[in-house]
């Protein structure tokens, strides 16, 4: 007999307890929903959302659909408007994902929004997805539960076969969809389908009309005709900077940056530098400064995905570094 994976529990009222409880405390906790499995974290905690890149060795920061227990409480963290209404009360719960403008008081983890000032919101129907979200009393940021470029998983079995890391694995059954959520951005003059998925472009197009394709998204915004849109700091960033120059604020890293400096991660630590990353670029990213000098930071493990992100953001102002 095959010896069962002691990481893989089944999703009863006691698993799911102690699921959300493990949540709460920063923890990761794979799991089902309609459409597929997801490692979920607390999305209002910058470290264990980092912590769910570290996990899929994502290379790059992509924004995470945020879940919610119910629309009002989604609506605590971005803007709905009218469309945004209607889809929500007609296909939540649901797999239909919105990308909404950030409110301004959002508790959400900047590095689960990839820096945006839009996010992306889901209210799951799936009574596990349903009961965790309730136990662990937190919006949760949950990508597909596998690693970075491969298949998203459907049952709790793929989930621990795919990401050896993952220390629980709420075993729900298999997904009832076993495709993605449709994204619809609302954040442009037209709604956008970003991805198709679960719910059908025309059950979605009797309430919003046509939609435009994605290479649309973001025609209206400041950045412009980009499916890949990522927050871009007002100040020009110059990477591997070994200090400030006048008139530049300084993004250190580890323990050899000035003790004065905004500081990724004092101790060199790289997770905790990709948790502090959008929130340190977006206190220093002010109008007193001309400039953010930024210190070199190992490309190791999620050092990848932070130079990716700093280098996009530097990138359009001309590499600027230093001679
Ligand atoms: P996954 O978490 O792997 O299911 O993928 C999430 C999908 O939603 C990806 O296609 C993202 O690009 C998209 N997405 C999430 N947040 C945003 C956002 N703020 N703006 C545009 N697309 C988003
Ligand atoms: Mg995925």
């Amino acid at each position: 007999m095959i010896q069962s994976d002691p990481r893989i529990l089944p999703a009863s009222a006691e698993n799911i307890a102690l699921a959300g409880e493990s949540i709460r405390q920063g923890g990761l906790v794979a799991f089902p929903t309609e459409t597929v499995y997801g490692l979920g974290a607390d999305a209002t905690n910058e470290q264990s959302v980092a912590q769910i890149f570290a996990a899929k060795e994502r290379p790059r920061f992509t924004p995470l659909i945020i879940h919610f227990a119910a629309t009002q409480a989604a609506a605590q963290a971005v803007d709905f408007n009218a469309l945004a209404d209607e889809l929500a009360e007609t296909f939540w719960p649901g797999a239909l994902t919105l990308v909404l403008p950030r409110r301004r008081d959002c508790a959400v983890s900047f590095l689960a929004g990839a820096g945006l000032d839009t996010l992306a919101v889901r209210v799951p129907n799936h009574p596990v997805a349903q009961a965790l979200i309730n136990e662990a009393a937190c919006p949760i940021a949950a990508p597909s539960a596998n690693r970075s470029g491969t298949v998203s998983p459907t049952t709790a079995a793929h989930v621990a076969e795919n990401l050896p890391g993952v220390t629980v694995v709420l075993d729900g059954g298999a997904c009832p969809l076993g495709i993605e959520s449709t994204v619809i951005d609302l954040t442009d003059e037209f709604p956008v389908l970003l991805r198709p998925g679960g719910v059908t472009r025309e059950e979605v197009e009797t309430l919003t009309g046509p939609l435009a394709k994605p290479e649309f998204a973001g025609q209206a915004s400041k950045s412009p005709g980009t499916r890949d849109r990522h927050y871009a700091p007002g100040l020009p960033l110059r990477l591997n900077a070994e200090s400030a120059r006048s008139g530049e604020a300084l993004l250190g890293f580890g323990p050899g940056a000035p003790k004065d400096a905004a500081n990724l991660s004092p101790t060199g630590d790289i997770v905790e530098a990709a948790a502090n990353l959008f929130a340190l670029i977006r206190a220093l990213d002010r109008p007193e400064f001309r400039a953010i000098a930024v210190m070199p930071v190992p490309e190791t493990g999620l050092g990848a995905a932070i130079n990716d992100r700093l280098r996009r953001a530097a990138a359009q102002y001309g590499d600027r570094r230093e001679p």
